[in-house]
């Protein structure tokens, strides 16, 4: 017989025994999990009696766990923008970073007062970028365009968790016929794959189970801005601006890559360690 009490300490210490950073908050999160508490809205009673099964069950998520999987596929769902969204296998998980991305846009559509404004969301993944700001913009029309069938599903089934209105759409955004879809847009945004080939070798463990199509942005990281600017930005209306997620260090190139595209209004915003995490620019 276990408490709920012994548990935690037990599954803390062997997580924090493998190396797991966040040892504490993953806990809390796996029994909240397999016991079924909703996520901080109630406390466990630490003399609770853990029965047999969901001891097993938790001990076998935690050696998944600790064996390098991410927690956020064995939890089957994740935050962003204190939205929840369903994640596994074959979709790119949520970072707090986009968060940022998400931040810069609705800053954007206050300061020029867009109503009702038209967005598109480029490899939308699970989607955490067109439903935030479809749900925090008022009467926006948000449009999000993935290739892989399996994020799609994820796509698809999170616009129904949360409600909201986003159009999904399933095609190659390097396809120009694909792009030819859309005019007039207001606003394009993207986290596209990024990593460059050697980021790729030196993945941590964790990221290694995450798509690599979601990952992977060409040799040298910037396949997908100049692809997506040369063949987008013929979508936007003119002043529609186009947001960009990048990675470390890749503001020069991306913000040279709208110059050469017409853009101007090039425009930085910093994540919460102080990266330059959005690049953005306004099409004439
Ligand atoms: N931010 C992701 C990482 O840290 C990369 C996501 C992307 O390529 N868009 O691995």
């Amino acid at each position: 017989m276990v408490t709920a009490n012994q548990l935690s300490i037990n599954l803390k210490s062997l997580l924090k025994q493998n190396n797991i950073e966040n040892y504490i908050f993953e806990s809390r999160c796996i029994i909240e999990f397999v016991l079924n508490i909703p996520y901080n809205r109630l406390s466990i009673n630490p003399d609770m009696v853990v029965s047999e099964d969901a001891v097993n069950k938790i001990r076998k998520i935690a050696n998944k766990r600790i064996s390098g999987y991410p927690l956020q596929y064995l939890l089957g769902q994740w935050e962003f923008f204190g939205l929840p969204f369903y994640v596994g296998e074959g979709v790119l998980i949520p970072r707090q970073d986009t968060e940022t991305l998400v931040e810069s846009v609705l800053n954007h559509v206050q300061t020029l007062n867009l109503t009702k404004p038209s967005v598109l969301d480029l490899c939308s993944g699970t989607g955490c970028i067109a439903i935030a700001l479809e749900k925090n913009i008022l009467s926006a029309n948000v449009c999000a365009a993935e290739l892989s069938t399996t994020a799609l599903s994820y796509l698809t089934k999170n616009i129904s968790l949360n409600s909201s209105s986003v159009t999904v759409y399933n095609g190659d955004v390097l396809d120009e016929k694909f792009a030819g879809l859309f005019s007039s847009l207001d606003i394009i945004t993207s986290n596209p794959p990024y990593l460059t080939k050697k980021d790729m070798q030196v993945i941590p463990e964790e990221v290694k189970h995450e798509p690599s199509m979601a990952l992977f942005g060409g040799d040298n990281g910037l396949l997908f801005y100049e692809k997506i600017t040369a063949i987008w930005k013929h979508c936007l209306k003119p002043g529609g601006a186009i947001f960009y997620e990048i990675g470390m260090g890749q503001e020069t190139d991306v913000a040279n890559i709208l110059k050469e595209n017409n853009f101007t209004d090039i425009t930085f915003n910093h994540d919460l360690n102080g990266i330059i995490r959005v690049v953005s620019g306004v099409y004439n």
